[in-house]
């Protein structure tokens, strides 16, 4: 598949999350996304109200917004946008694909939003999910402990009824979650090598997640 549509300039990626906290797994994702696409830079886009999740489990966007400008702060190729925090109610991606859109036509830009394996499998319960993928563009990322088989099989289904608006990426096997780094802080265990140092720091710092 050509990766760089003709139509476009430059192709940016999108990676959306509740980052809480932001973890390697999320930073290799976007890096090799990035690298496998050609991507002029990944913007890391925090999730203000997740839809998905219970508003009341999840960090202030502050908190995690600062954690992710932490992890990136030494790479040039990423960015993070405050977007879906300064937008009321619960952040869906459909919203962000229009305004980012609007933002990126005179540069005449591609935009892909960057998923993992779970969310591929998820996507039918997005807002608008239909629209969203018959207009914007994936770059899908394997995510250990999801099947492959099933993660392969779904992405062929929405390229036959939606054409090849998917690129898969095979990305190091990873298997941490955000939801298991809040788990161990919680219980007293160590959370080095999984994160950016900067970002366990800071979770010291602030007592998150105790
Ligand atoms: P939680 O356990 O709270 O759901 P998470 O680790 O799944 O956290 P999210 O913020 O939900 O992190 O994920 C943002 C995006 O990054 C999603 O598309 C998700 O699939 C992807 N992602 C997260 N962790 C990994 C990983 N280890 N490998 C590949 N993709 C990942
Ligand atoms: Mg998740």
């Amino acid at each position: 598949m050509n990766n760089q549509n003709n139509q476009y300039k430059k192709q940016i990626g999108i990676i959306g999350g509740t980052f809480d906290p932001i973890h390697y797994g999320h930073l290799i994702a976007a890096s090799w996304a990035r690298e496998c696409l050609s991507l002029e830079k990944v913007i890391f886009m925090p999730a203000g109200t997740p839809p998905h999740k219970l508003k009341n489990n999840v960090l202030d966007p502050i908190h995690r917004y600062n954690m992710v400008l932490l992890a990136i702060n030494d790479q040039p190729y990423f960015e993070v946008s405050s977007l879906e925090i300064n937008r009321k109610g619960p952040s869906y991606t459909i919203d962000s694909a229009r305004e980012l859109t609007e933002k990126y036509r005179e540069e005449s830009t591609r935009i892909l939003f960057i998923v993992g394996a779970d969310s591929i499998l998820e996507l039918h319960t997005w807002k608008d999910y239909k629209k969203l993928l018959s207009k914007y563009y994936f770059i899908a990322v394997s995510r250990e402990g999801y099947e492959k088989k099933q993660f392969y099989k779904r992405i062929e289904e929405i390229h036959n009824i939606y054409g090849k608006r998917i690129y898969n990426v095979e990305i190091p096997a990873i298997g941490i979650s955000s939801t298991k780094l809040r788990e161990m802080v919680k219980s007293n265990k160590s959370i080095r090598y999984l994160l950016p140092p900067s970002v366990e720091q800071y979770i010291k710092e602030n007592s998150l997640y105790k």
